[in-house]
C-alpha cells in the first residue's frame, strides 16, 4: 500500500513512522524543512489536565502513554523529558476552576497530588516561594515535555532506515487527484507526481487549503508566542504553571516562557523583537517566579500559528467524498501525536477502525448540527 503523508511536523512524522512500521510504502512530502513549522515553536508540554470532555481527555492520556511506549521501539527517547509539572494560582478568582479541575483529574485517575510550599522549595530551590499566594500547589508527576524537532528527526530516520520510507523536503503539495471517488495521485509544486493509495493530510495550520480535488477542514487557529532566555545557572527541572504563565527548562540552561495574555495581543504570526512590549511582559512575569532571571534579557521570541480545527478538537479520519483521503490535524499535537500516529496507521494501513477517534471524525465539519454544539453536549 502506498501512503503519502503531507507535512512533517510532529503529527506527520508520527503518522509516517507508524504507517511505515505497519508495512506501507510511505512517502513524506514537506513544503519546508522537517519540523520547521509549529512543532518547533511549541511549549511541548505532554499533559491532559483541563482537557475536556472525557473523549478528548482520554485521547491526551493515550498520547502521554504512547510517549512512554516509544521506548520499546527506540530503547532511549532522548527527545522526551518526563520531569513533572507544578501548578498554582495566585488570583483568587481563578481558585474555583483550579480546584474543580484538580478534583476532576483525580477522579479520572490522573496523576496529581497537593504538595506543600516546603516540598516545592526542596524540589525547585530557584522558585521564589514568597511570590506564591496562599493557595494549594498541585504536582503532576506524569507530565513532561518534548523536543519536537528531535522527535521528528528520530522517527523519520527510523521510518527511512528500518522501513524504507522516503522523505522529500521543500516539496509543497499543490494537488491531490481523485478518480472514481478514490485518491490516486499527489502532485508537488515542481510538477512531480506521486501515485497514492492513501493520502494523510498532516499540514496543521495549513489544513484549510483546498489541494486540487481535495477539500480542507475549517480551522480557528490562534497565534502563540514563546520567549527564550540565554543559558542561566539554574537547576529548574519541573515545568511551572502559575496563573496564565508557563515556564520550563529548554535545555542547556535556557528557560522557555509562555503567557496566554501575551498570545492574546497578537493578530498575526509576525516576528517580535527582544525589546518588544511582549518580551518585557514575559520576562517580568517569569522574574517574579525565578528571581535569577533578573540578570538576563530574552535572547529570542518565536511566534507561530496554533492549529485548531474549527471546534477546537482533534480532526482524524477519512474525509467525506474521497476514499483514501485522510485528515490528521490537532492542537495539543505534541501530547497526542504518538498515539494518533498509531491509530491512523491502524485505520489506514491495517483497516482497523479506532473507536477512540469516533468523536473526532472530519465529517462533523460537513454536517448539521454544528460540531461545536455536538461537542458541548458530550
Ligand atoms: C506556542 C504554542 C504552544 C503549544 N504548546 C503545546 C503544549 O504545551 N502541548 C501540546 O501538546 N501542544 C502544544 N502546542 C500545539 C502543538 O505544538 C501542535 O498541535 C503541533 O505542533 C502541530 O503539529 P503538526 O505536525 O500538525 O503541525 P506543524 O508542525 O506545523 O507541521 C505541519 C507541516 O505541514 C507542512 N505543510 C503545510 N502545507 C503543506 C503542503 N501543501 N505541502 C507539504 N507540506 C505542507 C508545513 O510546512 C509543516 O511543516 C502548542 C503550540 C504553540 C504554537
Amino acid at each position: 500500500m502506498r501512503v503519502v503523508v503531507i507535512g512533517s511536523g510532529i503529527v506527520g512524522s508520527s503518522v509516517a513512522y507508524e504507517c511505515a512500521k505497519a508495512g506501507a510504502k510511505v512517502t513524506v512530502l514537506e513544503a519546508g524543512r522537517v519540523a520547521g513549522a509549529t512543532s518547533s515553536i511549541s511549549f511541548a508540554w505532554t499533559n491532559a489536565t483541563t482537557k475536556q470532555p472525557r473523549a478528548y481527555y482520554d485521547l491526551n492520556v493515550a498520547g502521554m502513554r504512547a510517549h512512554l511506549e516509544l521506548r520499546r521501539d527506540f530503547g532511549a527517547t532522548p527527545w522526551f523529558n518526563q520531569t513533572g509539572s507544578i501548578e498554582w494560582r495566585n488570583r483568587a478568582e481563578d481558585q474555583p476552576a483550579y480546584l474543580e479541575n484538580f478534583r476532576q483529574m483525580r477522579d479520572w485517575g490522573y496523576g496529581v497530588a497537593w504538595i506543600s510550599r516546603k516540598t516545592l522549595a526542596e524540589m525547585e530551590p530557584d522558585v521564589n516561594i514568597a511570590g506564591i499566594g496562599d493557595g494549594p500547589i498541585a504536582y503532576f508527576p506524569e507530565e513532561g515535555w518534548v523536543d519536537p524537532a528531535l522527535y521528528c528527526a528520530w522517527l523519520l530516520r527510523a521510518a527511512k532506515s528500518r522501513y524504507g520510507a522516503e522523505v522529500h523536503e521543500f516539496a509543497r503539495v499543490t494537488a491531490i487527484k481523485e478518480a472514481g471517488g478514490r485518491v490516486r495521485q499527489v502532485q508537488t509544486a515542481d510538477g512531480t507526481v506521486f501515485a497514492a493509495d492513501a493520502v494523510v493530510n498532516c499540514t496543521g495550520g495549513w489544513a484549510e487549503a483546498r489541494l486540487g480535488d481535495a477539500h480542507g477542514i475549517p480551522l480557528a487557529s490562534t497565534i502563540g508566542v514563546l520567549g527564550f532566555t540565554p543559558p542561566v545557572a539554574l537547576t529548574l527541572r519541573s515545568q511551572l504553571h502559575a496563573d496564565d504563565l508557563d515556564i520550563r527548562p529548554d535545555g542547556a540552561g535556557r528557560i522557555m516562557i509562555h503567557k496566554i495574555s501575551v498570545d492574546a495581543t497578537m493578530t498575526g504570526a509576525v516576528p517580535l523583537a527582544t525589546d518588544s512590549a511582549q518580551a518585557a511582559d514575559l520576562l517580568r512575569a517569569a522574574r517574579e517566579v525565578l528571581p535569577a532571571l533578573q540578570a538576563v534579557e530574552l535572547e529570542a521570541l518565536r511566534t507561530t500559528v496554533r492549529p485548531y480545527p474549527a471546534d477546537g478538537f482533534t480532526c482524524a479520519g477519512e474525509m467525506p467524498g474521497m476514499q483514501g483521503h485522510y485528515m490528521a490535524v490537532t492542537h495539543s499535537g505534541v501530547t497526542i501525536s504518538p498515539y494518533l500516529g498509531r491509530a491512523v496507521a491502524d485505520e489506514v494501513v491495517r483497516g482497523e477502525p479506532h473507536a477512540s477517534l469516533d468523536t473526532f471524525r472530519p465529517d462533523r465539519f460537513f454536517q448539521k448540527p454544528s460540531p461545536v454544539a455536538r461537542m458541548s453536549e458530550a
